[in-house]
Parts: structure tokens; C-alpha cells; sequence
């Protein structure tokens, strides 16, 4: 069989995607032609690019509707970003009575000979250059015949089509109209999965500051600005969603200024399972009620999200990325200034679990020392990370109760 290998980060894959396709195919007699979705740095942000199963189910839209187009995902299952020469020697060593042709755009045709071993991909494939404008063809015919001496080299022309991913994610945030660019199966994928809209958008940021400012009291709402900011922050440093820690940080103390009636009703009336000790505290139940809130009234589903919020009072065993950075952000916002939060904040840069160790220390103490309740949330968290992180002091003859 004749494949065509066809890379990118296709974000989304668009009708210029499918044109080339079709292109270089009836060109060059393919039996098929393969996508195969690039993978990209998890710090990326969200509003630039689609989580890779999405890219990947894009793909598989797009392939839907012709009969010789296939997704490899082969580089979306690599540990980290792949090499083309990785790919390329994969999928001809696992295929070896095939013929592949790489195919490449103009930009990545002309810098060919400083791709990581170039040389050995010819020895693999055929290197096809795609001339979109008019002009490009002459330049990639010249590059073309250097080349030649390392393997075989094809330019094929194919018409223009203007447009870009980049335009299109752009439309997209503009709340233009950008159908005309996608196949129908692909925008509608777009719509369902809110993708590309920006942070601000889905998670509705400017809404969500206004309610928060009508509905706070100013102390309270500048907290919540600050823990969102130092949320965002951390989210950054550790490789966290930014946005969502942002969000999450914004509405953690949502309910805490309502009247403690309000905050019971909330806090039973969802599937959060407050234990004993958090039902005897009241000072508890607005992280609970917080998330039973952000869930019905602003129809967040993501259990992260969710958790996190539900979580920021008492910590609990097993707590996720973004949990912690919730429960740290909230311990070291900007206005905090507590005996010890120099520490704390030093600690937040140093290591996050290390600074939970810390956090849930004082949390423990102070509880005891006033006489409170302690939730088993918070003891087994504090368990948890003082079995990973803590140094526990030897234990002299005779002080511990047998
Ligand atoms: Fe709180
Ligand atoms: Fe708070």
C-alpha cells in the first residue's frame, strides 16, 4: 500500500487539513492517508489548544468522511513530545511491505536538513513538499534537487485554501462565524465540548467576579481575588490548569457570608457527605455548601473543581493537584498576615505537599488548643502526608500510650 503520513497538532483539523489530503491522495495514487495528531506540552494553555483525546476525536471526525483516511495516535501515546524520525521509523519497521510518504508543508519542507536525524527519516519514506502559494513551487523544486542525493523528494502543487487553525481558534473566541472553515461534524464537536471559547468564557470569569463583588462583603471579596490570583500562580509553577485554579480560587469562599441556616440547607442538600465533626463546626460548611452551590447554580461539573472547593476547610487523603493548590492558595493570598505565613508562602514555592504538611499541622493544633472537633478528613489527611513528607521525631521510653 501507498500511505501518506500527514503530522500535526490539528487544532482543530480544518477544511485546508482535508483539501491537502485530498490533494496530495488523487496526486500521488495513496491507498491512504494517515493523521497523525502531535503531541503537545501539558503547560499549554487551554484556550490555545484542545486537550489531546479531543484533537484526537476531531481527527477521527474528520477521517470519518473519507474512506481512505485513518488516525494513528502513536505520538499522542508517547511519553512526551516524539521526534518524526521516531514515528516515521515505527511505522515502517511495523509495516515494512508499504511505501510511506511524509508529507510536509512548505516552512517545514525548506528546513527539512535541520530536522533531528533528517537523513535516516529519507531512508524511510519519501519527503513530499506541499506548494500552496503560487511562487513556493520553484524554491521547494530547488531544495527539492539537494535533497535528492539523500532519497526520494516530491513537490506537488495543490490550490491555495486560506485558513488557519490560528484564525479559526480566534473566530472562535470572537463568536464569529467559522463553519464554513470546519466540516459540520467538527463545529458541532466544537460547540458541545466548548472548545477554544477561552477561559474567561467557560468559566464565565467576569460573571462570576461581578456576582461575587454584589454578593460579598469587600474584605471578602478582595480574599477571594487574592487566593484566585496566588491560585493561578502555583497552578503555573506546579503545571496545573491556570485558569481553572483561578476560577476555583475565586468562588472557594462563595458561601461563606450567608446565614449558617442557608449554608445547612446547602451543604445537606448535595452528595458532599459532611462527617460528624464538620456538622459540629460551623465555620466548616461553606466549603461544602460552596460546592454544592458552584454545582447547581453555575453548572460546574468538574469534580476537581468541585472537590477542591468542597475540600479547602479540611484537606482530606489523596487530595488532587488542584485541590492542594486551592487549600494552599487560601493560606497564602496577599492581605493573609498570620504569625507564620512567611513560612507558609516560602514553603508553597518550595514544595506543595510539604506546605499541606504544614498547613494541616497548624490547622490540628489550633483546633485542639480552642477545643473544636476535628473532621477524619483532616486526620487522615494529616496522616497521609506526614507518612510521605514528615519526619516523625523518634518516640521516647515510655511517653506513648500503649
Ligand atoms: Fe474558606
Ligand atoms: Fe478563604
Amino acid at each position: 500500500m501507498r500511505i501518506g503520513i500527514f503530522g500535526g497538532s490539528f487544532n482543530p483539523p480544518h477544511l485546508g487539513h482535508m483539501h491537502l489530503a485530498e490533494s496530495v491522495h488523487s496526486a500521488l495514487n495513496l491507498d491512504e492517508v494517515w493523521l497523525v495528531p502531535s503531541k503537545i506540552s501539558p503547560h499549554r494553555s487551554m484556550d490555545e489548544y484542545a486537550p489531546e483525546q479531543q484533537r484526537l476525536a476531531m481527527c477521527e471526525l474528520a477521517a470519518s468522511e473519507f474512506p481512505w483516511m485513518r488516525v494513528e495516535d502513536y505520538e499522542l501515546k508517547q511519553e512526551r513530545i516524539s521526534y518524526t524520525y521516531y514515528t516515521v521509523k515505527h511505522f515502517a519497521e511495523s509495516r515494512p511491505d508499504d511505501t510511506f510518504f511524509l508529507l510536509v508543508g512548505s516552512d517545514m519542507f525548506l528546513s527539512f536538513d535541520t530536522w533531528y536525524q533528517w537523513q535516516e527519516i529519507l531512508k524511510y519514506v519519501t519527503l513530499v513538499g506541499m506548494a500552496r502559494k503560487e511562487g513556493e513551487t520553484k524554491n521547494l523544486q530547488k531544495f527539492a534537487k539537494t535533497l535528492g542525493q539523500y532519497g526520494k523528494i516530491s513537490v506537488i502543487n495543490v490550490d491555495s485554501f486560506t485558513v488557519s487553525s490560528t484564525k479559526i481558534r480566534s473566530m472562535i473566541r470572537k463568536s464569529q462565524n467559522y463553519s464554513c472553515y470546519l466540516s459540520g461534524k467538527i463545529v458541532q464537536y466544537i460547540k458541545e465540548q466548548n472548545l477554544y471559547a477561552g477561559s474567561d468564557k467557560m468559566y464565565h470569569i467576569k460573571e462570576r467576579t461581578a456576582f461575587l463583588e454584589q454578593h460579598l462583603s469587600r474584605k471578602r471579596f478582595q480574599h477571594s481575588c487574592n487566593v484566585a490570583r496566588a491560585a493561578k500562580l502555583l497552578a503555573q509553577q506546579y503545571g496545573a490548569d491556570m485558569e481553572k485554579a483561578y476560577f476555583a480560587g475565586l468562588v472557594h469562599d462563595i458561601c461563606k457570608e450567608l446565614p449558617y441556616e442557608e449554608q445547612y440547607t446547602l451543604m445537606t442538600a448535595g452528595n458532599f457527605a459532611p462527617d460528624e465533626a464538620e456538622l459540629h463546626s460551623r465555620k466548616l460548611w461553606h466549603g461544602i455548601a460552596g460546592a454544592y452551590f458552584i454545582q447547581t447554580e453555575f453548572g460546574i461539573q468538574d469534580e476537581d473543581i468541585l472537590n477542591a472547593i468542597r475540600f479547602h476547610t479540611v484537606g482530606r487523603a489523596g487530595m488532587s493537584l488542584l485541590e492542594e493548590i486551592i487549600y494552599i492558595a487560601d493560606m497564602i493570598s496577599d492581605e493573609r498576615d498570620y504569625k507564620g505565613v512567611g513560612k507558609m508562602r516560602r514553603l508553597a514555592t518550595e514544595n506543595l505537599q510539604v506546605a499541606m504538611l504544614e498547613a494541616l499541622t497548624d490547622a490540628i493544633s489550633s483546633v485542639l488548643k480552642k477545643g473544636g472537633f476535628l473532621p477524619h478528613y483532616t486526620i487522615e489527611a494529616y496522616n497521609s502526608y506526614m507518612l510521605r513528607f514528615g519526619k516523625p521525631t523518634e518516640q521516647k521510653k515510655g511517653s506513648s500510650p500503649e
